[in-house]
């Protein structure tokens, strides 16, 4: 059997050549980082729950006619996503204050805003991905004005899907990460939703309790991140109810 070929690893996820051009198989990791990767642990099936919620939130936005680059589920781990450029940054909607936004303005975490706040950090982990603004993205050339009128419409849709697709479940989406990529449709360039939509780019609070539901579980050493995520899957129908624990993923690799 030929031996696929690697594109890149990243922290959480690892890209093979597709088997289509223009296709690219992406796989996830159990490897959890938080703070720039100084907190680092593998969490057995935070993969597996992560590539079936990115799979369904991915799939719910293109049915909606907010474009993205998942094509389909290929097994436990992977999926098919279509090739794109990746804007080089870290798009990030917030409803609520908390983490980063919080510290950065002295409001208590959980401070609803006056509106849904956009922000964009440059995508560069030795930086440690820092906070830019439009004048930085216009003058650097790392999106058109034209790019970040798309951008935004994107992310506030996004924003929209996700917060009504929690509210139905009683999960508060309190803030959450997407990365845009360009597709070229001959002459044209289309932005669409890339990378990935899980747990580990949201802040998801329970309505009720407050209870922690994302990433901020393993960041703040809060319990088990594969229960908090299990939680969410559950809620949203992605996985049976009565299951408590994912089956260990045997399967792949
Ligand atoms: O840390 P901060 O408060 O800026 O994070 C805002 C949101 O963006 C959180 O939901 C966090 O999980 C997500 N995020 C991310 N990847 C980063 C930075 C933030 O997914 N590199």
């Amino acid at each position: 059997m030929a031996r696929r070929k690697k594109i890149y690893e990243g922290k959480a996820k690892i890209l093979y050549e597709g088997p289509e051009p223009g296709t690219i198989v992406q796989y996830f990791k159990d490897d959890a980082t938080a703070f720039n990767a100084q907190k680092k642990d593998v969490i057995e099936g935070k993969g597996v729950l992560n590539n079936r919620l990115s799979e369904f939130f991915m799939t719910g936005l293109n049915n909606i006619g907010v474009p993205t680059h998942f094509l389909k589920r290929l097994n436990m781990r992977e999926q098919l996503v279509r090739a794109c450029e990746i804007i080089p940054l870290e798009i990030i909607v917030r409803n609520f204050a908390a983490g980063s936004l919080a510290k950065r303005l002295g409001l208590e975490e959980g401070t609803p805003l006056p509106r849904p706040i956009v922000e964009y950090c440059y995508k560069d982990d030795k930086l440690g991905d820092p906070l830019v603004t439009e004048e930085h993205i216009a003058a650097f050339g790392w999106a058109s004005q034209q790019d970040m009128d798309d951008i935004l419409s994107l992310a506030l849709r996004v924003n929209d899907y996700l917060s009504g697709l929690m509210y139905g479940v009683g999960i508060r989406l309190v803030d959450f990460k997407i990365e845009i990529g360009r597709v070229y449709d001959g002459d044209y360039q289309r932005l669409i939703v890339a990378d990935e939509i899980s747990p580990d780019s949201m802040r998801l609070w329970d309505i009720e309790t407050g209870k922690k539901l994302d990433k901020d579980v393993f960041r703040r050493d809060l319990g088990s991140l594969t229960d908090a995520y299990t939680e969410v899957a559950q809620r949203l129908g992605v996985m049976p109810k009565q299951a408590t624990h994912m089956a260990k993923p045997k399967l792949i690799n």
